[in-house]
């Protein structure tokens, strides 16, 4: 409803707590794209965010309830914080979020530790939130719940006789049946899932798959409609499914993208590997983005076509993350043996084939790497939305970079007809699409790059925000707006 006040709820508020040198401490803002999107719709609206601010509870500061009244009030909007102890964080978030549903929900359940003691934590973390969004709560507030670590709040707050609307965007994939079959709480889970009233997805595949597990395991459920949102009864109660490609602020970046700061970095870049194409890569550290696999396509470049020996260098960027989950530091030492061996196997004087950084970079640094890359690779093996991708192409104002994709990133359903799209387990096939790449006419690669920026443009964050917020409020079937 117009007006209507909003209260998002994610699993870390949108600010950054540190603590300087001097003792004291000091708050951030976010700087991501849902932030952007959101901050102007809870300023107007008069919201509240609700989070864990990142610390654990043991060491927060004493003055933390000030610090964040503080912040709200130069942001516009109230900040509520969930406090979490060291060992909820442990259970809860690294546990259940990262080492259950992480690696499930991106079709590895091998991966996947089904300890019990995690479950009990995300259960009771999840009634924390509840509690948090409860005592902050009106009647006729929207509640907006994101991501995979808060799947059973709205179940908590009905429990708790909240009846508000309650909606949820899942930012990772959904996966198939017979993977989501593997997880021993599917049935809790997807009960709980049911107590929203509108359930968000990247997707028409995750869509298709959510819909598929809700009709194999509770077939009382009855599905109206064939479009993006589809529309579920359950008793006396409708929920709604729909799916909600997340983007980012195309004219922010557009904007970013001339900056001289950005420009300096792009040049200085430019200048090191005069003479060379280069070939960018930016991720997280996870074993969802198939680096190593990317690692050995372009090993197998090198190896297939000797004409980018020499004169095409990758720039492998790795943001340091999870460090407390083991699988990630295991494939930290698996991606920097990889770098060394082909390294070793192909470097001469004056030519490096593979720069590899280990860190996060700054904001403009980043975009100058965006800027200074010919081409981008962003081979996930699955990925929810991958926003690195979309970054990319917005900030090649010049039109003249490409685009290779995988399949399987969420962000392929939108880009597809620009982008050279790949499977990153097909190395040969990788390899291939990098040499395609690297000797491109300019024709086709404007032809492409135009094509991906505007679709981008069109479906932007903004776009994203209001497209969601609109299906919330659609009464009826022939109200759902067509997406
Ligand atoms: N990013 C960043 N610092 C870096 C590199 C990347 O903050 O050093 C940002 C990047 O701008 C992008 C986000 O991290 O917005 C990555 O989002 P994506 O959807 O690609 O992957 P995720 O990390 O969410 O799995």
């Amino acid at each position: 409803k117009k007006g209507q006040r909003l209260l998002i709820v994610s699993n870390r508020l949108p600010l950054k707590l540190t603590r300087e040198r001097s003792g004291t401490w000091r708050l951030d803002r976010g700087s991501g794209g849902l932030v952007t999107a959101l901050a102007p719709v809870l300023r107007n609206r008069g919201g509240v965010w609700i989070g864990w601010p990142g610390i654990p509870q043991e060491k927060a500061p004493p003055n933390l309830g000030e610090l964040l009244d503080r912040a709200g009030r130069d942001l516009g909007y109230r900040i509520a914080p969930v406090g979490l102890s060291r060992r909820e964080q442990r259970l809860f978030y690294e546990g259940f979020s990262n080492e259950v549903i992480w690696p499930l929900f991106h079709e590895l359940p091998t991966l996947a530790n089904f300890d019990p003691t995690y479950w009990l934590a995300y259960h009771q973390v999840n009634r924390k939130y509840a509690e948090a969004i409860a005592a902050e709560s009106q009647p006729d507030y929207f509640v907006w719940v994101h991501d995979y670590q808060l799947m059973l709040v709205a179940q908590e707050l009905r429990a708790l006789g909240v009846n508000s609307y309650v909606a949820f965007f899942l930012h990772i994939p959904f996966p198939p049946l017979d993977v989501f079959l593997k997880i021993p709480w599917r049935l809790e889970i997807l009960n709980a899932l049911l107590q929203f009233d509108l359930l968000g997805v990247q997707t028409a595949r995750d869509r298709r798959n959510l819909l598929d597990c809700f009709r194999a395991l509770m077939p009382d459920v009855k599905w109206h409609g064939r479009g993006r949102v589809v529309v579920g009864q359950v008793n006396d109660r409708f929920v709604r499914i729909g799916d909600f490609p997340i983007s980012i602020d195309y004219r922010s970046f557009v904007r970013r993208a001339g900056s001289k700061e950005v420009l300096a970095v792009r040049d200085g870049i430019r200048k090191t590997l005069a003479n060379c194409k280069i070939l960018l890569g930016v991720d997280r550290l996870d074993y969802t983005k198939g680096i190593p696999h990317r690692l050995q396509a372009f090993r197998e470049a090198l190896r297939e076509y000797p004409d980018l020996v020499g004169k095409t260098t990758l720039i492998q960027v790795v943001v340091p993350s999870r460090t407390g989950v083991p699988q990630y530091r295991r494939l930290r030492a698996e991606i920097e043996r990889l770098v060394g061996t082909i390294n070793g196997e192909f470097t001469k004087p004056g030519w490096v084939p593979i720069h590899y950084i280990f860190r996060s970079l700054a904001p403009d640094e980043l975009l100058g790497y965006y800027r200074a890359a010919d081409v981008a690779l962003i081979t996930p093996l699955k990925d929810g939305m991958n926003l690195i991708a979309k970054e990319y192409c917005v900030t090649n104002v010049d039109n003249d970079g490409v685009l290779i994709l995988s399949e399987f990133a969420g962000a392929a359903s939108q880009l597809q007809h620009g982008a050279i799209l790949v499977n990153p387990f097909h190395v040969q096939q990788v390899a291939s699409a990098i040499h395609q790449a690297c000797t491109m006419p300019i024709t086709e690669r404007k032809r492409r790059m135009k094509k991906l920026r505007q679709s981008i443009r069109k479906q932007d964050i903004f776009w994203w925000v209001d497209s969601f917020l609109r299906s919330a409020i659609a009464k009826d079937l022939s109200e759902f707006p067509q997406l």
